[in-house]
């Protein structure tokens, strides 16, 4: 393995994934640190006083000096009250009481909760951020039989690509020449190999394994796959939860209904003849009593654990409300064409009304060339490995759902399906048209004007997972699938048929705005969850309550109008996905009761049966710690096949 070749080096970037000094690690240890020689000076064996005051000094200014300054740039910057200043003013005024180790213990169980939120938190962004370490720095060009070494960044769509076994794929494209092996499970999260021959997609960061390859270069590196997946995904953090928005709105509100509840219980303590010291004390424990955070961090502790586990698994939220509708979904709708079916169909049949063959096909792989339907990929590889070259076809359109048209030197031409054929006056009565009307198999026109020239029939295949995806997801407790297609009946019944999805539930003949229509109906009982992969289906992936995109294969404006991108091909994913949504939202809501619970246990314990200031705390931190583990129960939730 040429491990010192440069294009499998990690870039600059992996440095930062090793671990930098983690300055809040440190602090809390501190704190830690300074709690424990109180403790054990205080309760085992009594040190010097400057050793006892020098701890407690120590927890306090580790432990709450970050979180009064958060608590202060809220305040001033924002003019926010953040639960930060409760705990310090907490911990303040346990110290003026005479409480210093109780708030120790307060700050240095803040400050652990905090760094283990922070831990869980980062946990999410780092998945996708390690994909950046994962990037080739340099490709091997091919340029005029010569190989030069170049700057990913530099490379082209159209630039000939050399993969030394080991490489890493510098951008993505398709393989031109050669076969062999792919690791893809940096983006896919797939551990077995993938075999790639000609025409294959590969994509950026992940490795070829065993060959020499020859790839082309599809797209630049700031559109790759990759490139996309981080932009999603860093977007996606400013999409907040509905739950985690109630969560942050009554945070706010809270904090400062508890600060004047002190203060107010304060001052009626001393009204009633109460000792300054106890009063103090009384408002203290309340403060602590009645500090939201335990409610605060519930509902993102859970949020952030599902996005991490579910994008190791290969599935990408735009974030955490996303998450949440997807946990309400019933009805699966999902698109045929590359979605439910592979896209890499298999040419069966060739009908040429004009004589010979070779001529028809060069006309249709011409039409063909620029279009990304999975359907023109599979007409252009079949003309190219019968040793055809297509003709220079311009002002090429594509009408989604339908076909293609364009011009050659000849006039006007035309590709696609028989709604294709009826919107340009086109005949299909001819005698060697028939036997293809009659098969179960996708049939792609070719005419010039009102005249059909000849016609293929492709046959798509299932996903190897599809069957086994939708079973899934019915096991999970969706309680309709349904079929969306712009393909014919024949076809998509055949498909139906064979994936487990009744006949009634499949619509065929579809145009995007038909499918967009169906989404409405449906949504009218229930939520409804698209899959889809292409340009046809973004107003349906839109429109759905969740909207996921087959991400890796899918188009790019399939995947900017998602919420979800499945980078797995394994349908199974989709179902995986439902149940960890479903389990998130139910531990939110143990977290939310428990928290709210918890609080008011402790206030009313503070109010009327004088809660000592220690188990107050105690109380505070151990609820508070409980709903952050509850929450980091769901990372150890990854999403695999069933
Ligand atoms: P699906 O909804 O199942 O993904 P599409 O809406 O993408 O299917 O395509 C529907 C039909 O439109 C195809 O079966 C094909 O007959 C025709 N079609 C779409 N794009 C093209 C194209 N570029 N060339 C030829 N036919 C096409
Ligand atoms: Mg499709």
């Amino acid at each position: 393995m040429p491990h010192s070749h440069a294009s499998t080096k990690p870039t600059h970037h992996s440095h930062a994934y090793a671990g930098p000094l983690d300055w809040g690690l440190i602090l809390t240890g501190l704190t830690l640190l300074g709690l424990g020689i109180a403790s054990f000076s205080t309760f085992v064996l009594p040190l010097p006083l400057w050793a006892l005051n020098g701890a407690l000094i120590g927890a306090y200014l580790a432990g709450g000096v970050p979180a009064a300054l958060s608590a202060l740039r809220e305040l001033f910057g924002k003019f926010r009250l953040d639960i930060d200043l409760l705990m310090v003013v907490a911990a303040l005024a346990a110290a003026a009481v005479g409480g210093a180790l109780e708030g120790a213990v307060l700050l240095a169980l803040f400050s652990l909760s905090g760094t283990l939120e922070h831990r869980a938190l980062g946990k999410a962004r780092r998945a996708v951020e390690a994909l950046m370490a994962l990037r080739a720095d340099t490709a091997l060009r091919l340029s005029d039989g010569e190989v030069e070494e170049v700057p990913a960044a530099l490379l082209q769509p159209g630039d000939l690509v050399v993969l030394r076994p080991g490489a890493r794929v510098p951008v993505d494209g398709t393989l031109v020449q050669g076969m062999g092996e792919i690791d893809e499970s940096t983006i896919t999260g797939e551990s077995m190999p993938v075999a790639k021959d000609a025409g294959a997609q590969l994509y950026e960061a992940t490795v070829n394994l065993n060959a020499v390859l020859t790839m082309q270069v599809s797209r630049r590196l700031d559109q790759s796959t990759v490139a996309r997946m981080i932009t999603l995904v860093t977007e996606a953090q400013g999409m907040k939860a509905p739950s985690e928005r109630f969560s942050d709105w009554f945070g706010q509100r809270y904090t400062v209904a508890v600060l004047l509840g002190a203060v107010g219980a304060y001052g009626v303590s001393l009204w009633l003849g109460t000792p300054q010291q106890q009063a103090l004390y009384q408002a203290a424990t309340l403060l602590v009593a009645a500090s939201p955070c335990a409610v605060v961090i519930s509902v993102p502790a859970a949020i952030l654990s599902a996005l991490s586990a579910a994008a190791r698994g290969g599935v990408l939220f735009k974030g955490g409300a996303a998450l949440e509708r997807l946990a309400a979904v019933k009805t699966f709708a999902f698109d045929k064409t590359g979605t439910l079916t592979t896209g890499r169909a298999e040419v069966t049949g060739v009908v040429s009304l004009m004589g010979e063959e070779a001529g028809f096909l060069r006309l249709l792989a011409g039409i063909e060339a620029q279009s990304e339907h999975p359907i023109a990929g599979a007409l252009r590889r079949e003309v190219a490995k019968r040793g055809h070259h297509p003709i220079l076809v311009t002002d090429v359109q594509t009408s989604p759902s339908e076909g293609i048209t364009g011009r050659d030197d000849q006039g006007p031409l035309w590709a696609g399906n028989p709604r294709m054929v009826e919107r340009m006056g086109a005949a299909l009565d001819h005698v060697l048209l028939a036997d293809l009307q009659a098969s179960p198999q996708t049939v792609v026109y070719l005419g010039r004007e009102a005249q059909v020239l000849g016609a293929i029939s492709v046959a798509d295949q299932p996903r190897a997972t599809a069957k086994q995806g939708i079973a899934a997801l019915r096991a999970s407790g969706v309680t309709q699938i349904v079929m969306m297609t712009g393909d014919r009946r024949a076809v998509a019944l055949r498909i139906a048929d064979q994936l487990g999805i009744k006949p009634e539930e499949v619509h065929a003949d579809l145009l995007p705005q038909d499918k967009v229509a169906l989404v409405d109906q449906l949504e009218k009982r229930g939520s409804v969850a698209f899959v889809g992969d292409g340009v046809n289906d973004a107003a349906a992936l839109a429109r759905a309550d969740v909207g996921i995109a087959m991400g890796a294969a899918g188009s790019e404006v399939a995947l900017q109008a998602a919420d979800v991108a499945l980078l797995s091909e394994d349908m199974a994913r989709l179902a995986a996905a439902h149940r960890l949504a479903r389990r998130t939202l139910r531990i939110i809501r143990q977290n939310l009761s428990f928290a709210i619970g918890a609080m008011l246990v402790l206030v009313t314990s503070g109010l009327f049966f004088h809660l000592p200031l220690p188990l107050a705390v105690l109380g505070h931190e151990g609820g508070t710690l409980l709903v952050v583990l509850n929450g980091l129960r769901l990372l150890g939730d990854p999403i695999r096949t069933a």
